[in-house]
């Protein structure tokens, strides 16, 4: 089994947030010797990108995988850092404070790795998969069948009211506290915007007028692609389904920043397209991380 990504952050940064440390193969020092294979990210300006899966030992101590019920909430991958010792630190965490060009490899690397970690049999037979195309295909020797990596469409959605409220909801598995737009995945034969009004429906009982695009960003975390959008409610009664979600409400903008500024209400990080989406709405920079 292989896990982990070697992603270290280190150095002084060049943009005000911290940088990756980037260190050849043979600059690994006491992690060289758990390299299981690598992976090709990519290059620029003739420079090769690769992400080193780590032998399971590695990143023992990071956070374990959930089931990832809520795209919003799935499990956070980890790449190394450190000045010095390595140490693991979350994505989650700083992937918002990156360069674009780091947040590329490292968002690429931690999902790619993700699917290295999971995907070691053939799902048909059971064989150990091969890898080939530097990692971006994995192959079974007995049957043949190619098995790529799997990028699942999630949706959230900035739902808003006649009075231009936005309506946030608590996930029953989160820490107390934490609001965040709803979410879901996309399940076979929905468009997007098919999405959006069955999880808002099925969630909090609210139907959902026009649904409009907004952009998407990969969540690697492990697999997710999340497609956001913002809608109009046509009804504005709520009832929280109590499976994923214990409490949803409307906020108005006053009322956001007053629970947010007396620590009633905790919003989601800024590397989350969740946290671009309400700030957005709210027109201005809401307080905390
Ligand atoms: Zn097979």
């Amino acid at each position: 089994m292989v896990r982990g990504a070697l992603v270290p952050l280190r150095g002084a940064p060049v943009h005000g947030g911290p940088v990756l440390d980037l260190r050849g193969p043979g600059e690994l020092g006491e992690r060289s010797g758990d390299v299981a294979r690598w992976l090709y990210l990519g290059s620029q300006d003739e420079v090769g990108y690769l992400a080193a899966v780590l032998q399971d030992d590695v990143a023992a101590d990071s956070p374990a995988d959930s089931p990832a019920d809520s795209p919003t909430d799935s499990p956070t991958d980890v790449a190394t850092a450190g000045a010095g010792a390595d140490r693991w630190v979350s994505l989650r965490d700083v992937g918002a404070a990156l360069s674009d060009r780091d947040a590329g490899l490292a968002t690429a690397a931690v999902g790619l790795v993700a699917w290295h970690r999971s995907m070691v049999h053939c799902p048909r037979c059971g064989t150990d998969l091969l890898v080939e195309e530097s990692g971006w295909l994995l192959r079974c020797p007995l049957d043949a069948s190619a098995h790529y990596p799997r990028t699942d469409p999630a949706v959230i959605v900035a739902l808003v009211d006649a009075s231009d409220r936005l309506l946030l909801a608590h996930a029953t598995h989160w820490s107390p506290l934490r609001f965040s737009n709803v979410a879901g995945f996309v399940e076979p034969g929905e468009s997007g915007e098919q999405a959006v009004r069955r999880e808002v429906a099925e969630e909090t009982g609210v139907l959902v007028g026009a649904v409009t695009y907004l952009g998407s960003q990969p969540w690697p975390f492990p697999a997710s692609l999340m497609l956001a959008f913002r809608a109009t409610a046509e009804t504005t009664e709520v009832t929280a389904d109590g499976v994923e979600l214990s409490e949803a409400r409307w906020f108005t903008r006053a009322g956001l920043s007053d629970d947010v500024d007396a620590g009633r209400v905790t919003l989601p990080g800024r590397a989350s397209i969740a946290r671009v989406m309400i700030e957005d709405w709210f027109g201005g920079t809401l307080p905390g991380e």
